[in-house]
């Protein structure tokens, strides 16, 4: 660790609350549904038309709410009323406009690592939501360099060490998913530290056997990072 001078930042669930505001809107589309069908599988269908749809839209709220609608329409058998299709462009909406709610320790860990190391946020999904929320957290000022990338792969990693000119030996990635934040980063050479967060979402959930063979660093705190950057 004694040779980095680049510190990346997942964003969701790592910076601040994400998955937790998807959960509460997916509770509030099985309301609408309800009095239509049973509402059993709907997290599951919804997940296979998020899934499906995500080389079309990509990652982020306005696809999901696309999908949604799409799920709701499916189950539904075409019967969703108009002002239920509405009612769940609203909850996209609100999910748009949702405060930020930085996660504790981040300001600690930031405040303590900005003078002594470049900070970076490299973020995926859809860019004027992942713009509005970096402006909205107020964290906007602690990072000399944002990127947003429509997918977290060895590929698009390797892209943007390249383009920012940033040396993979004095890099390392932090973030909540092993499958986007840390795995890909392993795996072009550079070191990434896995700071769990308490939800996940299923798209972003690896079996252990992917993880064998690769070395990184597991926190249970972001403020960990101050002593171990300090070594
Ligand atoms: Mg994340």
């Amino acid at each position: 660790m004694n040779k980095i001078t680049t510190i990346a930042f997942d964003a969701d669930d790592t910076l601040w609350v994400n998955e937790p505001i998807f959960t509460q809107t997916r509770i509030r589309l099985e309301e609408i549904v309800a009095p239509y069908i049973p509402i059993e599988t709907l997290e599951a269908d919804l997940y296979k038309f998020e899934n499906q749809n995500l080389s079309l839209f990509g990652y982020g709220v306005k696809g999901f709410m696309l999908s949604m609608i799409e799920t709701a329409l499916e189950m539904t058998d075409q019967r969703l009323s108009g002002a239920d299709v509405q009612h769940i462009i609203d909850l996209g909406k609100d999910m748009l406009q949702h405060p930020i709610e930085v996660l504790p320790g981040i300001i600690e860990t930031l405040e303590a690592l900005k003078d002594r190391y470049e900070l970076m946020i490299i973020t995926k999904g859809d860019l004027f939501d992942q713009e509005t929320k970096i402006a909205r957290s107020g964290l906007a000022h602690y990072f000399n360099r944002v990127e947003i990338v429509s997918e977290k792969n060895t590929g698009s990693y390797q892209e943007l060490i390249d383009h920012n000119g940033l040396d993979i030996n004095r890099f390392v990635m932090i973030g909540n998913s092993l499958k986007s934040d840390v795995l890909p980063v392993c795996k072009i050479g550079g070191k990434a530290i896995h700071i769990p967060f308490h939800e996940t979402w299923v798209h972003e959930k690896v079996e252990s056997h992917e993880t064998e063979g690769f070395e990184y660093l597991e926190l249970g705190d972001v403020r960990e990072l101050i002593s171990l950057m300090k070594r």
